[in-house]
């Protein structure tokens, strides 16, 4: 089986001891030679130090870093000047997004979707940034219909995405179709699959309920069956994500984009795996 380059993604943690804990699990994972390690953005900005700070460290310890970026309630200018910070310190990939904010709150923003940022970008900054955009598999929660979803992923990179990463799923069907759609539709940059490690099935199910993932019937069974069981939660999630990879390098995927949740057993259980 083919190998291919994994990317790893982090969260900013929130207290001086998730700080410490989220660098020694990214010395436990730089063991997997990382492409490149990105770290998430809160909606709004509420996460921007955070968001840098972690950044900022995965380039000083000489691992090529992206900052995830929302533009939800953004402005023109307040993009402007965070371009500028990314670019003083020396960041040279970005993860363009829109962002959600908290039900009842309006956008109150400049930008409505993550295909504008992305213009923005480019007339800002012209090849600066190597820019991922994401894609969904099975479809955006607020989208229209498939088709419609398909034009806004091909309007973020005719504005100038290099590349997408998608929401995780567990249907390696979805994704092959998903690939062969945006190909038909003359979408012609790689498209990586987003790999969710299961650790938990209450968190899993909440986050997938929320993002539109489907969590396959049999699959959310044998969660809830196992209940509080965590450590045949690990190994039973191991076994299915691990076929999941398994049939996704067959497939020909150009790489793999781990959702860390800031934990690095799993990770390295599935990547030393597939060797
Ligand atoms: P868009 O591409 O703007 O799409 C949003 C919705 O609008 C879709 O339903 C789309 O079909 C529709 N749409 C787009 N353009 C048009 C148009 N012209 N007319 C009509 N409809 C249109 N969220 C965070 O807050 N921080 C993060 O760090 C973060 N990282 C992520 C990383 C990945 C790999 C993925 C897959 C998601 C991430 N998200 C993150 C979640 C993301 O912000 C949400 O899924 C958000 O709801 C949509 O963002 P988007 O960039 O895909 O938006």
């Amino acid at each position: 089986m083919a190998t291919v380059p994994i990317s790893l993604e982090f969260f900013p943690p929130k207290t001086p001891e998730g700080v410490e804990k989220l660098r020694a699990v990214r010395q436990q994972l730089y063991a997997l030679k990382p492409e490149f390690c990105s770290v998430t953005y809160g909606a709004g900005g509420s996460t921007r130090t955070g968001t840098f700070d972690a950044v900022q460290e995965i380039l000083n310890e000489g691992v090529d870093a992206a900052s995830h970026f929302s533009c939800i309630g953004a402005t023109r200018a307040s993009v402007r000047e965070q371009l500028q910070q990314l670019q003083d310190m020396g960041v040279k990939r970005l993860v363009a997004l829109r962002g959600d904010l908290p039900s009842g709150h309006g956008t109150g923003g400049e930008f409505l979707y993550a295909s504008d940022l992305v213009a923005f970008i480019r007339a800002e900054t012209g090849d600066a940034f190597h820019i991922e955009v994401a894609g969904y598999p099975e479809m955006h929660p607020q989208a229209k219909n498939p088709q419609a979803d398909l034009q806004a992923l091909k309007a973020k990179v005719d504005a100038g995405a290099n590349g997408i990463i998608t929401q995780y799923f567990f249907n390696a069907d979805a994704y092959f179709r998903f690939v062969d759609e945006a190909q038909r539709a003359g979408i012609q940059v790689p498209i990586v699959p987003g790999i969710m490690p299961i650790t938990s099935s209450s968190q899993l199910i909440r986050f997938s309920d929320a993002c539109g993932a489907e969590i396959p019937r049999w699959l959310r069974l044998r969660l809830l069956e196992l209940g509080d069981d965590v450590e045949g939660i690990k190994a039973f999630g191991l076994e299915v994500v691990g076929r999941l990879c398994q049939r996704l390098l067959q497939g020909g995927v150009p790489s793999l984009h781990f959702y860390t949740m800031n934990q690095s057993q799993q990770v390295v259980f599935l990547a030393n795996q597939l060797n």
